[in-house]
């Protein structure tokens, strides 16, 4: 079941995103050469605290329980990736997925940085990527049903020579983490058979595209939570939590507007 948000409920959602956003601002400060995915772990995981934030990552049950705030992951790795004493070095890609809790209501985003530079076809995977999460944006403005807009969106990276990831999907987002509905970033005759939803006011869902430069198939690693690309190839994931009200998509982890701030009150 799919639960629609008032506009005030998504005013606090957006407390929340914007708390998401400081906090990609701090790790994405931090993602240059000689620094280890465990320090941007411990600065984010210190900015939530610092803004009474409860991060959600930490403690989310599996195999074992994900050890941190942020999951880190770096080159072939896609997501779900455990920091630790992996040294960023110039040329790597690394892929921060954060969320936090704020008065009750979820945020959740990622962002993939170059690291100095990288190859021209490594930076191209990341320009796509962005690239089609401001595409599905985009299309929410316009299209009914959410098929119509993932079917665009495989379109899209198929079309730049990537490939989107089907083994993970975005999600509905409010009270928790993870709510109804699954949200794929590609389509199929099942999911608009079976699960397809509509794009009303009140919807609040993480879109969270993955794409791998090779092909779209993933592994997970001994540490039963790194997700990483089979043929060790790239991968980049960007997302953001994005709500529909009557004026439109709204992007709760976006940088704050005029008269917005981090930490102030709705
Ligand atoms: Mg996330
Ligand atoms: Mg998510």
């Amino acid at each position: 079941m799919v639960n629609l948000r008032s506009a005030r409920e998504i005013a606090l959602m957006r407390r929340s995103g914007l708390v998401v956003w400081g906090a990609h601002q701090v790790a994405g400060s931090l993602a240059r050469p000689g620094v280890t995915t465990g320090e941007i772990d411990a600065a984010v995981e210190a900015f939530f605290l610092s803004h009474g934030a409860l991060p959600l990552f930490k403690g989310v049950p599996g195999k074992v329980p994900f050890p941190a705030c942020c999951c880190i992951s770096v080159n072939d790795e896609v997501v779900h990736g455990i920091p630790g004493s992996r040294v960023l070095v110039a040329g790597d890609v690394v892929s921060i997925d954060t969320g936090c809790s704020l008065g009750g209501w979820c945020g959740d985003s990622a962002v993939t940085h170059a690291v100095g530079e990288v190859e021209p076809r490594v930076q191209q995977l990341l320009d796509c990527t962005r690239g089609v999460l401001g595409l599905a944006i985009e299309l929410m403005a316009t299209r009914n049903r959410w098929s119509d807009v993932a079917t665009e969106m495989a379109k899209y990276v198929r079309d730049h020579g990537f490939s989107v990831v089907e083994h993970f999907v975005g999600h509905g987002i409010g009270r928790t983490m993870h709510e109804d509905p699954q949200v794929p970033n590609f389509c199929t005759p099942a999911f608009r058979r079976n699960h397809d939803f509509e794009l009303e006011p009140g919807l609040v869902i993480a879109v969270e595209p993955m794409v791998n430069m090779g092909s779209k198939k993933v592994r997970v690693l001994a540490d039963h939570w790194t997700q990483a690309t089979i043929d060790g190839l790239a991968s980049a994931h960007f997302e953001h939590t994005v709500a529909i009200t009557d004026g439109g998509p709204v992007v709760l982890t976006a940088p704050p507007a005029a008269g917005e701030s981090v930490g102030a009150k709705a």
